[in-house]
């Protein structure tokens, strides 16, 4: 068969462009290599649903093997690219099998961050991203009464949840001075640590483990954190994830904490794309930027498939609208949008009912919306920035504003008008 797409990375990414090319007909060969032994999987769940059984092993396939074989796209699971030769357009596989390219795409997401601090090679200390990780922690959890976590994003607080709700005793430690502090307004952060006090963590900020304290058999059994010690027995580690592109590196591509991509996301060799959490991308009118979500991987995937498969047609810069959602605390969390930390906030709706949003301005203008259990909020949010409206901290705090109506080409309209009568 004639060198036809390749993909490197069987994840959300690499799995969205394998069935994007085909449902848009691309009629040449697709083969997507993974290192993991799975097909490819939802991740989301692992810290959600899947911790507490709610959710089977085999309910997390993106889709069945079937599903591959019958469209013709050939899955090699459990083997890693190890090299790519630009000069001949071929990967080189762990197998030491070659693959011939048309194009080539780099789906080869991120990992965890590792902590700084010496625990032995402890096996009770563990990190979240994949689905043996998943099972590990799991099977740990069930026996668990005294969970550490460090780190208070998502995935360590959606698995603070998980504990607390099994009945272990939490403590969640956070270098910054807040929960979420990256992502998300400080009325946010406010509402999800009472949310986590609620539900019987404690949740430390502004401090740090400094020392694991291990038994003759390796294992973790106290945490320093400054003069505190306490007993631990499962320590969950989730303090961010590091792009995969050292192939890319090795390749000679440009790389800067991700692979760099323009903005119909090729790379600096015009027969290779990235795309997913492995992917800096550019933005009209801000900074370059990596983004970690399952809509950041599957919409990035569909554009490439769509360049891909018109190649001779011109196609508009890639611009989708970002949005990305969390489960804890027994809280739907929804965010559409992107806010930078010193973009203020505006509530909508009243955060003791649980149901509101916290809308994010920057330079005048929405710029996020953060909504708790609200997702005809975050519907619109999306609906809203997908049509470029740009509405005012003015229009939003005015009585009669509604998201709603302003997606739907309302209200903000509606405003203007009357401003400028
Ligand atoms: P990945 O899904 O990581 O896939 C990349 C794959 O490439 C991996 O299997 C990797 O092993 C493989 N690979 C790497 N290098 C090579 C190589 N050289 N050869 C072969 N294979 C290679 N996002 C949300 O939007 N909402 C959520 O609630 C949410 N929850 C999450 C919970 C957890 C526990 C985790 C881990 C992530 C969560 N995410 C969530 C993030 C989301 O899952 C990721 O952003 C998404 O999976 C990224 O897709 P990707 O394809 O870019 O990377």
């Amino acid at each position: 068969m004639s060198a036809g797409v390749v993909i490197v990375g069987a994840g959300q990414a690499g799995a969205q462009l394998a069935m994007s090319l085909r449902e848009m007909g691309h009629a040449g060969s697709v083969t997507v290599i993974g290192d993991e032994h799975h097909p490819p999987y939802h991740r989301p769940p692992l810290s959600k649903d899947f911790l507490d059984g709610g959710l089977a092993e085999s309910e997390l396939a993106l889709r069945t093997e079937e599903y591959y074989r019958d469209r013709g796209i050939e899955l090699v699971a459990g083997t890693a690219v190890t090299s790519i030769d630009r000069g001949r357009n071929e990967v080189l596989l762990s197998s030491g099998r070659v693959v011939a390219y048309a194009h080539l795409v780099l789906a080869t997401g991120a990992r965890n961050r590792q902590l700084p601090i010496a625990d032995g090679g402890a096996d009770n200390v563990h990190y979240l991203r994949t689905m043996e990780d998943a099972r590990r922690v799991r099977h740990a959890l069930e026996r668990a009464q005294n969970v550490l976590i460090v780190g208070a994003g998502f995935i360590g607080l959606e698995f603070a949840s998980a504990a607390a709700r099994r009945g272990a005793r939490v403590t969640v430690v956070e270098a910054a001075p807040r929960v979420l502090g990256r992502a998300v307004a400080e009325e946010t952060s406010a509402y999800f640590a009472h949310r986590h006090a609620v539900e019987g963590s404690t949740v430390l900020c502004g401090c740090a483990v400094d020392e694991f304290r291990t038994d003759s058999r390796g294992r973790v059994t106290e945490v320093r954190i400054g003069d505190r010690v306490q007993p631990v027995d499962l320590v969950l580690v989730g303090i961010g994830v590091a792009p995969n592109s050292e192939l890319a590196e090795e390749a000679g591509l440009v790389v800067n904490d991700g692979i760099v991509v323009d903005a119909q996301l090729v790379t600096s060799d015009p027969a290779i794309s990235a795309i997913g959490d492995c992917a800096r991308f550019p933005r009209a009118g801000a900074a370059s930027i990596r983004l970690e979500s399952v809509q950041n991987a599957s919409d990035q995937a569909r554009y490439a498939a769509r360049r891909i498969c018109r190649a001779d047609e011109p196609i508009a810069d890639y611009g989708e609208v970002p949005w990305f959602w969390s489960h804890q605390a027994g809280d739907k969390l929804q965010i559409a949008g992107l806010a930078l930390p010193t973009d203020s906030a505006v509530f909508l709706g009243d955060p003791s009912s649980g149901r509101f949003s916290v809308c994010r301005f920057r330079d005048g203008f929405l710029s996020a919306v953060e909504s708790v259990n609200s997702p005809g909020d975050h519907l619109s949010a999306r609906k809203l920035f997908a049509r470029g409206a740009r509405v005012t901290e003015e229009q939003l705090r005015a009585p009669e504003f509604s998201l709603r109506s302003a997606a739907a080409g309302g209200t903000t309209q509606a405003q203007q008008e009357r401003t400028s009568a």
